[in-house]
């Protein structure tokens, strides 16, 4: 009889970066931990991320919010300052709370690169999710200071190495990383059906440039044309990024890179509250574990799609970015256990 450990590979990987994850004893945010001393002088691991920073109004089969903070690079922030420092590209307008400035500050977050249009009003989404909480209608988008954003990469941010390009406008992505002086380490985009929908070549134009593209399944479909999720990758990888992740929501995602598939299951919970910004949490553990381990090989983004899947089992348990704000190490750390235990197992073959 052949005992055959199907999973010890994938479990080794994950027990490898769970480990290291463990590694240090500091509180979750240590930006001491992050820093690493080549002769002498110390070198701060770079991360910049793009994204929008909103107001959103959202209604769910179990509840309705008001008018509360949103947008992927905020829902990215409070995720990745847990991993590491950030500096941070965005806008909003006069209207968004000096509170919130303040809390991301805290974090860790450097908002050198965010812009206050004082008399503007900041970007306005609004969604409604269907029982399944998989699948959702957008109710309302207003760009106000999203419209004719500029962003202005600033002298101290390019240092960037590792470059999270959250959703927003395809140009204004593009436009990062044409002022970056140095091609990060590691660029990675991710984007939505708005886009594909009102500046499709725009948006090609962008993902020519980056090296792993990230979308849910129906914008993988929507982008390559190919309803079969391998094709779609195959077809997508053919634009430009070496890499792709196509996440599956409650059903997890998928990793792509040439020949090679990996996948990762999503936490089954007992409950999801409000699935908004899931997939920029995911966004935000994915890099974050990255940048904080300065590791880009595919076994180490196994384990960052793991980190990536726990950081967005918190997002959904509360409304906004509720719960990203209350959880601190320990909790990051026992959920990653659980993850261990979901996809470990033993296969004997008769
Ligand atoms: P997710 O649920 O991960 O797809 O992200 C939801 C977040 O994306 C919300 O907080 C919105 O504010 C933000 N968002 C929605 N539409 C757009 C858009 N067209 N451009 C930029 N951000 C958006």
């Amino acid at each position: 009889m052949l005992v055959w450990r199907a999973s010890s590979r994938s479990f080794f990987f994950l027990k490898y970066g769970l480990e290291r994850l463990k590694g240090t004893k500091k509180p979750c945010f240590a930006p001491n931990a992050l820093v690493s001393h080549t002769e002498n002088k110390p070198q701060i691991m770079s991360l910049v991320v793009v994204g929008s920073m909103a107001f959103d109004a959202i209604e769910t089969p179990f509840g309705k919010s008001d008018k509360i903070i949103g947008g992927a690079g905020t829902y990215i922030a409070w995720c990745a300052s847990n991993f590491t420092p950030i500096k941070q590209i965005s806008v909003v307008g006069g209207d968004f709370p000096d509170s919130e400035l303040a809390a991301l500050t805290a974090r860790g977050v450097d908002l050198e690169g965010v812009q206050i249009k004082k008399d503007e009003k900041t970007f306005f989404w609004s969604g409604k999710y269907h029982m399944d909480m998989n699948t959702r209608d957008t109710l309302d988008t207003q760009l106000n200071v999203l419209e004719n954003f500029q962003p202005v990469v600033p002298e101290s941010f390019q240092d960037c190495e590792f470059l999270m390009l959250g959703n927003l406008v395809p140009a204004v992505q593009r436009s990062v990383i044409e002022q970056l002086k140095n091609r990060p380490k590691l660029i990675i985009m991710d984007t939505m059906n708005f886009w594909m929908e009102i500046a499709m070549e725009e948006l090609k134009k962008t993902i020519a440039l980056v090296d792993l593209l990230m979308v849910n399944d129906s914008e993988a479909r929507q982008l390559s044309g190919e309803y079969s999720l391998v094709k779609a990758a195959k077809t997508i990888m053919g634009m430009g990024p070496k890499y792709l992740i196509i996440k599956k929501g409650e059903h997890g995602a998928l990793l792509f890179h040439g020949e090679k598939v990996f996948f990762a299951p999503a936490l089954p919970l007992e409950e999801v509250f409000d699935p908004t910004g899931a997939g920029d949490t995911f966004a935000g553990g994915f890099i974050g574990h990255l940048a904080k381990t300065k590791d880009i090989s595919f076994e180490n983004m196994k384990t960052a799609i793991i980190v990536g899947s726990a950081m967005a089992s918190f997002c959904v348990e509360k409304f906004g970015t509720q719960r990203l704000r209350e959880i601190n190490k320990a909790d990051i750390d026992a959920r990653l256990a659980e993850f261990v235990q979901l996809v470990n197992f033993d296969i004997d073959l008769v």
